[in-house]
């Protein structure tokens, strides 16, 4: 386990915040499907004196003395990136997800240039042209959604919606949709409005390598992914491209956008490409998917109304509506009762994006625990039983302690 035990002599104050989200993860379920464990390995890497280091530039042209060990880690964390993906060009740069895909538009478009990207509001990402957001401020936005009545991403509509804008890049990618993207029919939209694709399989990518998503290689012109998901590795990102953009990509990220990288980061991130090459991780991705299934299937049971009526992914979208509960009151009562979910838009939802109708739960970081389809049933009743006792203190308290009880066979790697 985690001590901390330095910071708890030298810093009882933070060491006291630190034991508490410790115990907070060990005795409840993490449904939150952009979260996981990491390995102990994954772990002792972010936690190395590699952080000591700065290195601005790339293996074998820095800014500073002193590289021989940190461009060996770097190349190494390339190197295998570009073998698990089956990707042609990796920079392992990029802080995180959202300033990963700045990079990207940095190296792509020009200030005025048109992107399109999935509506926030009905499962993209900010960074794929929300208003308040850069991406939104600075370029100008087409975007495609889902069909109402299948919740369902319409190819034939993103095409008509491309035709029409002409965008000069086209995203597919999502945090909030629990079905399987077809990345192969993103890239012939592009091909007849001559755009550039972009996949942010930040959600998927755990997936992707396990074999139980199709792939956005090799068609895809660029393809950003977070590294602390599914793909459970450092809080972290990558950007991969075919070659010819391979120059700008990197550019864009140094000196256009980053200074020295995490070198503490890029070595868990080798680590964690490492950890993703074992068989046990494609095992790993298709429980995540068993598990997301079988979670689906009993909240139908238990009368829950699904975004698309169920899952192909690592997620499921719940609208809450016919509960008559809303996604914040839900979220509440579900961590009294130690299982944690945030509250989500669904498509066409009727109420503000800050209290919005629906939540969304996933099964990463359960199957992480080892937890299975069995696990998945007690978890679909205890929700259901929360949300009919949203009021009830003790009756969540007693549900907490029955999650408890169930948790302390499934131990959190580190922990
Ligand atoms: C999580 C996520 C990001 C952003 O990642 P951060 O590391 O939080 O900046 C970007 N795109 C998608 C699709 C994501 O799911």
């Amino acid at each position: 386990m985690q001590e901390f035990a330095t910071i708890q002599a030298q810093d009882p104050d933070v060491y006291e915040i630190m034991a508490g989200e410790r115990t907070r993860q060990r005795d409840g379920i993490e449904l939150i499907p952009s979260e996981n464990y990491t390995s102990p390995a994954v772990l002792e890497a972010m936690g190395s004196i590699l952080t000591n280091k700065y290195s601005e530039g790339y293996p074998g042209k820095r800014y500073y003395g002193g590289q021989e060990y940190i461009d060996k880690i770097e190349n190494l964390a390339k190197r295998r990136a570009k073998q698990l993906f089956g990707a042609e060009h990796v920079n392992v740069q990029p802080y995180s997800g959202s300033p990963a895909n700045i990079a990207v538009f940095m190296a792509l478009l020009e200030p005025g240039d048109t992107l399109m990207g999935m509506k926030l509001d009905q499962g993209g990402h900010l960074t794929h042209g929300l208003g308040v957001n850069f991406s939104g401020k600075y370029f100008n936005v087409a975007s495609y959604g889902v069909r109402q009545d299948s919740g369902r991403i319409d190819m034939d509509e993103v095409r008509d919606i491309a035709l029409a804008q002409r965008p000069k890049l086209i995203i597919s990618g999502a945090t909030a949709y629990p079905r399987q993207f077809d990345f192969e029919a993103f890239q012939s939209i592009a091909d007849e409005v001559g755009a550039m694709t972009m996949a942010d399989i930040s959600h998927i990518s755990g997936l992707v390598v396990g074999g139980v998503h199709p792939t956005p290689f090799p068609f895809t012109d660029i393809v950003t992914t977070t590294t602390h998901k599914t793909l459970r590795g450092p809080r972290s990102a990558i950007i991969m491209c075919k070659k010819q953009y391979g120059k700008a990509i990197d550019k864009a990220v140094f000196p256009g956008l980053q200074g020295g990288p995490h070198d503490h980061i890029t070595a868990a991130k080798a680590v964690a490409f490492g950890e993703a090459m074992q068989p046990s991780f494609a095992s790993y991705a298709a429980q995540i998917v068993s598990n997301a299934r079988a979670l689906a299937a009993e909240l139908i049971k238990h009368g829950f109304d699904l975004v698309s009526g169920g899952t192909d992914n690592h997620l499921v979208l719940v609208d809450l509506t016919n509960k008559g509960i809303i996604g914040k009151d839900a979220e509440a009562c579900l961590d009294k009762a130690g299982l944690t979910v945030n509250k989500n838009s669904v498509p066409f939802d009727t109420r503000s994006p800050f209290s919005p109708s629906g939540v969304r739960l996933g099964t990463p970081a359960a199957t992480t625990r080892g937890m299975k389809e069995t696990e998945m049933a007690h978890i679909a009743r205890w929700i259901s039983e929360a949300i009919d006792n949203q009021t009830d203190d003790t009756k969540l308290g007693a549900i907490h302690d029955e999650v408890r009880e169930l948790c302390a066979g499934f131990p959190v790697p580190a922990i």
